[in-house]
């Protein structure tokens, strides 16, 4: 059976289900207002130095020439009811079914002090493009002896590793180049993603570089200063050279506009389908969403767009959808050619995505360096691999 579909959004969950969609012979639009997509995975690398952000860059050549439809616009409305998106450039598109991948917006509304305009001199960089430039600018332009302050937010975010990664990168530019300067770490919770093998390979490699101040100590961030350039906690005002803010988020503005964010800021979705609890024939993936134990990465975002494709696909044939079993693996670099990695499985589970006992895993403490250094490889070819299959 035919049917009309509509994605908004190509980033990595988006363009993902645009292909899936479109090879299985459905009539599908994909709905994206950027011409060149930056992605984020490796772009840490980028604010470090080690990467030109010419690697993190995409266009969508690749879809266009497989055939997808892109409407390249912004979607400003949705109508569940009329089952309708209002396009930007005036046009409005009809779905049997829509799938929304767009992604987060920066809570500018949840730090004291962090609105747009001071994210112009305290870069969140959560967002690839222009905020990974900045950043870079302004970390080669750090005075030796300076002190970078990064804030970590608490959950749910995107790239849960993500921050420790950037910490890591930015204490091995300080190390490496800067060497009497230093990198604060502020975090507004106690655990994190892959904690044991940071925090050995910060131990091990930047001792009086970085400095980690968990929320136990006072490392929760209350408020900022753009003007003065400083940072305060409960305990504590820090004044940096450099200040790296990342804010609480919520799913992009679209999802509220569609009714199918809850008050969390996030939406909730069926496991099986990613169907919205709250507007029926809606579907949502990646960042946006509310997956129970996956983490918002690159690599679940284009695991759920394809389960989710595929339910699409069911649905409109008047089939069953199956139940689906997801994986993620997320890698980071705490320096150049130390890589480590953790992986999970996924299932329905009492109505949401749930860990399979006992499947997944992080990289090992103890493990050799020829260990790292195949972690690190393997993270670059994850990188090619997934931006091809997207975006190629
Ligand atoms: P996005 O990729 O953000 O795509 C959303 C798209 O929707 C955008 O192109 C946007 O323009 C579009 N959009 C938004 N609103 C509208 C609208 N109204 N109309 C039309 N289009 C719209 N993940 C990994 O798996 N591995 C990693 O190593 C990794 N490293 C990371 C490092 C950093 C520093 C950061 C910040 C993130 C990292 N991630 C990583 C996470 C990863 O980038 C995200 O999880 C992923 O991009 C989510 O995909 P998405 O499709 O949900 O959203």
């Amino acid at each position: 059976a035919g049917g009309r579909v509509v994605v908004i959004g190509g980033g990595f969950g988006g363009s993902t289900a645009a292909r899936v969609l479109h090879r299985a012979g459905l009539e599908v639009t994909l709905v994206e207002p950027a011409e060149t997509y930056y992605a984020c995975p490796f772009s840490n690398e980028v604010i470090a130095g080690l990467r030109p952000m010419s690697a993190q860059a995409f266009g969508y050549e690749g879809l266009r020439a497989s055939g997808v439809t892109i409407a390249q616009t912004r979607a400003e409305a949705v109508d569940g009811a009329a089952r309708t998106v209002r396009l930007a450039d005036g046009r409005t598109l009809d779905y049997d079914r829509l799938i929304l991948s767009p992604g987060i917006a920066l809570r500018f509304d949840a730090l004291p002090g962090y609105d747009a305009a001071a994210a112009e001199v305290m870069p969140h960089a959560w967002k690839a493009g222009a905020q990974t430039e900045l950043l870079a600018r302004q970390l080669a332009a750090l005075p030796e002896g300076g002190t970078v302050v990064l804030s970590v937010p608490g959950n749910p975010y995107r790239c849960p590793p993500g921050p420790y990664e950037r910490a890591s990168l930015i204490a091995h530019y300080l190390k490496t180049r800067k060497p009497r300067s230093k990198l604060i770490v502020l975090d507004a919770k106690d655990t994190f993603s892959k904690q044991k093998l940071f925090e050995q390979a910060w131990k091990a490699l930047y001792p009086g570089t970085l400095e980690y101040v968990p929320l136990a100590a006072g490392g929760q961030v209350t408020s900022v200063d753009s003007g003065a350039m400083s940072v305060a906690t409960d305990f504590e005002t820090y004044k940096a050279d450099l200040a790296c803010i990342i804010p609480p988020q919520r799913a992009a503005p679209i999802a509220s506009a569609a009714g199918v964010a809850d008050r969390s800021g996030w939406c909730p979705i069926d496991p099986v389908t990613f169907e919205s609890r709250l507007v029926p024939r809606i579907h949502v993936v990646g960042d946006a969403a509310i997956a129970g134990a996956m983490p918002k990465s690159a690599f679940s975002a284009n695991a759920q767009a394809k389960v989710c494709a595929d339910a699409v696909i069911d649905l409109l044939a008047g089939r069953a959808p199956a139940t689906p079993k997801l994986i993620n693996t997320c890698y980071s670099l705490v320096a150049p050619g130390y890589g480590i990695s953790v992986a999970g499985v996924y299932h329905p589970d009492k109505g949401v995505l749930a860990d399979v006992e006992g499947a997944g895993g992080t990289s090992p403490v103890d493990a050799p360096d020829p260990v790292r250094r195949q972690e690190a490889t393997y993270a670059e070819d994850w990188y090619r691999t997934i931006t091809s299959a997207v975006f190629g």
